[in-house]
């Protein structure tokens, strides 16, 4: 069978989910873990996936919808006896360090039970800089945001395939360039149908529109919108689908995508 690139959406929702939703979240490849949304142990138990085989964890920003069920995924690393050194984390380096070193402290507070420790190793990226790994080369850019953010590049070495996302993101060109000629651009899309409004828009999120508009001057293959609530869903796809001409989807919870 020809090799396939998979992402596989967790959730798409912002903040506080609904009752049985999730926060956006996704995995690329069963190995890389975008964000963590507030259950990553369990959503990644519920696709078969074994948690401590996750190869990488990249953080689009730290705000804590994104990053929230970290202490739950590296403790199950502790509990089931696999070796954290096996776990790369990635994210914007003005938040990743601090935070991860709390992590790793509330993880270790209890000297009792894990006296021999590994630690994940933690790669702090700013806008602009690459990581390569055997399987897949990334790329960054920054986002538009109130914390440091990034939107990263994956690109499949074994198929050619390249999935471009944003974390949190009020409407940023830059994210043109990152996206261009992309197989998959999976944008935030917060308000919706509803127009950003630049008076109002102090969290710095963007419309469906906002999204649509990316997508069509980068010249994506498809478009998938996230972070928003769902009963805007449909709406938000019309409304996208309304600017750019390429398929537009609102991926489901546990939906999975191949390229
Ligand atoms: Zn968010
Ligand atoms: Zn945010």
């Amino acid at each position: 069978m020809e090799a396939k690139t998979k992402v596989t959406f967790f959730g798409t929702e912002a903040a506080i989910p609904e009752l049985g939703g999730e926060t956006a979240s996704f995995l690329i490849n069963d190995q890389v873990m975008v964000d963590t949304g507030w259950n990553i142990v369990e959503n990644l138990r519920r696709q078969g996936i074994e948690p401590g085989n996750i190869r990488y964890l990249l953080f689009t920003h730290m705000h804590h919808d994104h990053y929230i069920s970290l202490p739950s995924f590296l403790y199950y690393f502790l509990i089931t006896n696999k070796d954290l050194a096996s776990l790369k984390i990635l994210g914007p380096e003005e938040d990743l360090q601090p935070i991860m070193h709390h992590a790793l402290e509330f993880l270790f507070l209890n000297r009792k039970f894990y006296p021999t420790r590994s630690y994940p190793t933690i790669v702090p990226l700013s806008p602009g800089d690459h990581y390569d790994d055997e399987l897949f080369h990334l790329e960054t850019t920054s986002s538009l945001h109130p914390v440091q953010a990034l939107c990263y590049k994956y690109t499949d070495k074994e198929t050619g395939k390249s999935v471009t996302f944003t974390g949190d993101t009020a409407y940023h060109e830059p994210i043109i360039d990152l996206a261009r000629g992309t197989s998959l651009l999976i944008h935030e899309a917060t308000y919706g149908a509803t127009p950003a409004n630049p008076l109002k828009n102090g969290g710095l999120h963007s419309s469906a529109m906002d999204a649509a508009e990316i997508a069509k001057a980068a010249e994506v293959e498809q478009l998938a919108l996230i972070h928003g609530l769902r009963h805007n869903n449909e709406a938000s796809v019309n409304a996208a689908a309304a600017i750019y001409s390429g398929p537009v989807m609102w991926p489901e919870k546990d939906q999975t995508i191949y390229l």
